[in-house]
């Protein structure tokens, strides 16, 4: 069928917009017919979204519903950062991709800093992905009766799960939680390179499969919202989910002040009456500045789900003046990244893990050290510039006082 009677068509309603690729001569078609259609009924001009450069007949497959284009967002290098890891151990050039000015040069500065003390350590200390569904029973005994199953079946259960994937590992299935009837079972998975949370519902659905089968028991959802997926949670702060990450970073004091601007007192005063305390009398879940800053520009420029941004930026941010020293660190316990399968296959996202020497295969422990320690970069540099402007002001007019 022809460009002109596709778009006809989707102005009767004779073809539905998922269905324009099946009347089109190629993918690149389809792209431009739809978005010529929303032009003409929007009257507005997407000569921009038009003008990408990805591969969009790979994204189509597994990216992307009804395409039509592509949004760009600028994307800035922060670094060298100097990095002491176990993973990452180099100087390296970190992609940010924000429309947020000024956060790339103030990301520069905390990596100056950091490089010019030698550098910051950066440890995994964990690594898992979860998926909990909700199962309903008929009563509290036969809640406990599916928990039983559960533990019971254990290296059984393994097995399901582990023929769905050659990289995920079912590693524990816990906590098993019971709410009345309901009975919500966290599976717990290493997941490789990936992200994980494809692979572990795969998985965990064929688990589900066996105990439908065998139990009286109903599948209300599979994922009971314990997983728990791109929304913060005490669950994930205390268990972790995707890396577990921590850095730290000790700044002589000539350095906090010639880098900084500032003292080891001063940003402690700002880390604890910010971070601490008024995140403690808000009941906010992020005791940090904006470690949410540093992961949405990594996760646009390196095509993570940005959705886990919700999740992934919660954290505590700690300081100590060492004797006019500060001590700096940063805590993630909730990091899902991946250097493969989601996004992270787009051209441009695979040139900014390009970057960082982290696409594929091996390297997303790499790439998570990598990502705490731009976090760190970031912090560091906030909490000394609201230390340098705002405390000074208040040390002088309060000293006044
Ligand atoms: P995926 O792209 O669905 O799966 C990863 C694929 O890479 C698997 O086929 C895996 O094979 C393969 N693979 C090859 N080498 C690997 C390696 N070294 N490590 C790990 N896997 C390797 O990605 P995913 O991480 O499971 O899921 C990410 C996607 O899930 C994102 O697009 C995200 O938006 C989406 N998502 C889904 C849900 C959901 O509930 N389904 C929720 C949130 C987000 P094997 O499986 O054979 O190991």
């Amino acid at each position: 069928m022809n460009y002109d009677k596709i778009i006809e068509k989707l102005k009767n309603g004779e073809i539905k917009l998922y269905e324009v690729e099946k009347y089109s001569s190629s993918n690149k078609e389809a792209i431009d017919i739809r978005r010529t259609f929303i032009e003409e009924i929007t009257r507005s001009k997407l000569d921009k979204i038009d003008d990408y450069t990805i591969d969009m007949e790979s994204a189509s497959k597994k990216n992307i519903e009804n395409p039509i284009g592509a949004v760009q967002i600028p994307v800035g290098i922060a670094g060298p950062l100097k990095i002491n890891g176990d993973y990452a151990n180099d100087e390296f050039y970190i992609p940010l991709a924000t429309s947020e000015g000024a956060l790339v040069a103030s990301v520069n500065r905390g990596c100056s800093t950091i490089t010019e003390v030698g550098g910051v350590n950066t440890k995994i200390i964990d690594d898992k992905m979860t998926r909990a569904p909700v199962i309903k029973t008929k009563s509290v005994p036969e809640a406990i009766e599916i928990k039983k199953w559960f533990e019971e079946k254990f290296q059984q259960l393994k097995k399901i799960a582990e023929s769905t994937t050659n990289h995920g590992k079912l590693l524990k299935i816990d906590p098993i939680l019971i709410v009345g009837n309901y009975v919500y079972p966290r599976f717990v998975y290493s997941t490789g390179d990936s992200m994980g949370m494809n692979m572990v519902t795969i998985a965990t659905e064929k688990i589900l499969d066996m105990l439908l089968n065998e139990k009286d028991a109903h599948l209300i959802a599979l994922s009971g919202n314990v997983c728990v997926d791109k929304k913060p949670s005490g669950i994930n702060m205390i268990e972790g989910r995707g890396k577990t990450v921590s850095a730290d970073v000790c700044i002589p004091r000539e350095i906090v002040k010639k880098k900084l601007k500032t003292t080891a007192t001063d940003i402690v005063e700002v880390n604890i009456a910010k971070n601490l305390l008024g995140s403690a009398v808000a009941n906010s879940m992020g005791f940090n500045a904006h470690y949410a800053n540093m992961i949405g520009a990594l996760f646009l420029a390196t095509g993570q789900d940005v959705a886990h941004i919700s999740e992934g930026s919660l954290g505590i941010t700690t300081a100590e003046d060492r004797n006019g020293d500060l001590y700096f660190s940063v805590n993630m316990p909730d990091l899902p990244i991946a250097t493969i399968g989601g996004g992270t296959s787009l051209d441009t996202a695979n040139e900014c893990l390009n970057i960082l020497g982290v696409t594929g295969s091996g390297n997303v422990k790499k790439f998570a050290e990598i990502t705490i320690a731009t976090v760190l970069a970031g912090e560091l540099s906030l909490i000394g510039a609201l230390a340098t402007g705002h405390l000074a002001k208040a040390h002088k007019d309060l000293g006044r006082a």
